[in-house]
């Protein structure tokens, strides 16, 4: 599967030898949170000890199954442009290999949407990058924002090329952060990866 042997190039930030789980092992067991629809992740270690379940798992997956602690601790120090690049190079493989040229409006262009999303919300400052807003009455509100640039097809399918998170730096700055400055850096992001796409943008 070419998904898990970009994952099992990631870096690894465990130290020492005899890792009983290689990445690819580490970033499947997050994503079987979705793909198996389980809510918690003591779920999925509850079913770790059934063996049907882990025999089919490996199965399916050619891995098996580290405990959601684990995946949780290794996952969650690994860089967010890592992961962000597995993900547009997998993109850059379906334009390169023609999957998605039946989607091309006015079979020229790739309609590509981009809009800000609200990620999470915090009474108290959680971290140095926090946007922050005031309220009429004086509450300030911390928050996240992520700058999606989408494939929309005419299927109603839609694929993530790229993110570019909407927040501030760190030290001291005149203005926060906008979309509209995300939009340019998320613009390069797109141009760079994917240099010859012919693009509709709608904004
Ligand atoms: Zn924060």
């Amino acid at each position: 599967m070419e998904l898990l042997t970009s994952f099992s190039q990631l870096p690894d930030a465990r130290k020492g030898q005899g890792k009983q789980y290689g990445m690819d092992a580490i970033l499947l067991g997050d994503m079987s949170l979705f793909l198996l629809k389980e809510g918690l992740r003591n779920e999925l270690n509850n079913h770790r000890s059934n063996g049907h379940f882990s025999k089919y798992y490996r199965q399916l997956f050619k891995v098996k199954l580290p405990h959601q602690d684990t995946v949780k601790d290794v996952s969650c120090v690994l860089p967010n442009h890592e992961l962000e690049q597995v993900r547009m190079d997998l993109m850059s493989r379906l334009f390169e290999q023609k999957w998605l040229r039946d989607y091309r409006l006015l079979n020229k262009y790739y309609l590509v949407a981009v809009d800000a999303t609200g990620v999470m919300s915090f009474d108290e400052r959680h971290c140095e990058h926090c946007l922050r807003r005031k309220s009429k009455s004086g509450k300030i509100t911390y928050f996240h924002y992520v700058l999606e640039a989408k494939l929309v097809t005419s299927d109603g399918h839609i694929l993530s090329l790229a993110s570019e998170w909407i927040e501030n730096p760190v030290g001291d700055f005149d203005r926060q952060d906008c979309e509209r400055k995300a939009f340019e850096r998320l613009a390069q992001k797109l141009k760079k990866q994917y240099p010859r796409l012919p693009v509709w943008t709608c904004q």
